[in-house]
């Protein structure tokens, strides 16, 4: 239904990884009538671009993100907005998928020049309200979070990098609007509508286009990764759990055209919910599995599984994902103890699982569990 995205042009040294990384070549792509997908690159070796989106309202421009505040992303948004004939300025309005730097930060810098309306999702506000602290409380809970895990290690490593130490100025600001649940945004030429999805970070939200068959889908749904949870400076308590929710009530809605923040444009929104389901369901089991042999940190249980599709142990990855792996890992643990599958305490400010059963959980296994209607079974998720 809708124009394939053009072909990127030369000779690739390297198929299979040009392949991978061809969305991230600079552009400005027509995904959608009136619709464009405008990558911008990102100050990491691992994720390499955020997409922005491009759509033509009738009194200018609105955008589905903004990109990191940084020279070179600016520039690149400018050139790439000239080939459609378009500038900074003709900006109405930045709709916020969520508060993350890469996608948040440089409306908030173009705002500064243009006066660009900003709404961001109303439950970013936490996090925001920590952000705008100017003190350490931005990395405070992410800090807690890891002394929980029993990574030590890793602490030791965030110091070193500094990165308990934000500059006063860190980019963020409030936005003029708060969007809620349901809200939809009439552009003239077509209508959106918000849809809250918490999981990737508590306010997140997509935005549907249902005349034309589009998902706005922001980190909630990747085509090529899974995305974090719960990495913000004041994570709610099941962020797992919410997440899976989110991917559920999406899963409900027609299938849509999935226009990620972060990978190629794919078929399918259905699809990939279908996919992460499996990796998530895939995920507990495995992380339940490692609790068989005994009562486990979540950082020892993050160094027992494997990460990424190729299988690489948690010390391979770099720091940030390492941190991000072990947060993660622990949001795994708490959804099976929400799920009556584990039990945790407290020992010197350190959370130890165990399984909830005698030796194999099973009896848990048939008890009522309140983390709500994801919930229907042990460690599986409906399909
Ligand atoms: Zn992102």
């Amino acid at each position: 239904m809708q124009p394939p995205e053009p072909q990127p042009t030369g000779q690739p040294t390297a198929p299979e990884l040009t392949d991978r990384l061809a969305w991230t070549r600079e552009g400005a792509y027509l995904v959608a009538p009136g619709v464009y997908r405008i990558p911008l690159p990102l100050p990491f070796d691992g994720l390499k671009a955020v997409n922005v989106y491009a759509i033509e309202a009738s009194d200018g421009l609105v955008m589905i993100d903004s990109g990191w505040v940084l020279d070179v992303t600016k520039e690149q948004l400018e050139r790439s907005l000239a080939r459609i004939g378009a500038a900074l300025g003709d900006i109405r309005r930045f709709l916020i998928t969520h508060i993350h730097r890469d996608h948040y930060t440089q409306a908030i810098a173009l705002r500064k020049t243009f006066g660009t309306k900003i709404a961001l999702g109303a439950d970013e506000k936490h996090s925001l309200d920590a952000l705008l602290g100017q003190d350490v409380r931005a990395m405070a809970a992410q800090a807690q979070r890891l002394i929980a895990a029993g990574a030590q290690p890793l602490i030791s490593q965030m110091t070193e990098a500094g990165f308990q130490h934000p500059p006063a100025d860190n980019g963020y600001a409030e936005p003029d609007e708060w969007i809620a649940n349901g809200q939809s945004f009439d552009l003239g030429t077509r209508t959106l509508e918000a849809i809250a999805t918490p999981g990737h970070t508590r306010g997140h939200v997509v935005f549907a286009d249902r005349a034309a068959g589009v998902l706005f889908a922001g980190d909630h749904i990747l085509p090529q990764i899974t995305p974090s949870i719960g990495f913000e400076a004041a994570p709610p308590p099941l962020p797992l759990h919410d997440f899976l929710e989110s991917l559920l009530l999406v899963r409900q809605m027609p299938d849509l055209t999935l226009l990620p923040a972060h990978g190629p444009v794919a078929p399918s929104v259905h699809a990939r919910i279908d996919e992460l389901l499996d990796h998530h369901d895939d995920r507990l089991r495995a992380i339940a599995a490692v609790l068989t042999d005994g009562q486990r940190t979540a950082y020892e249980v993050a160094l027992a599984i494997p990460w990424t599709s190729q299988g690489r142990k948690l010390g391979e990855l770099d720091l940030i994902n390492q941190i991000l792996a072990v947060g993660e890992t622990g949001y795994h643990l708490d959804l099976l103890v929400a799920r009556g599958i584990a039990s945790a305490q407290l020992a010197d400010e350190i959370r130890l699982y165990q399984l909830a059963g005698p030796t194999s959980g099973e009896q848990a296994r048939t008890e009522p569990t309140n983390a709500g209607p994801v919930s229907t079974g042990p460690v599986s998720l409906p399909r």
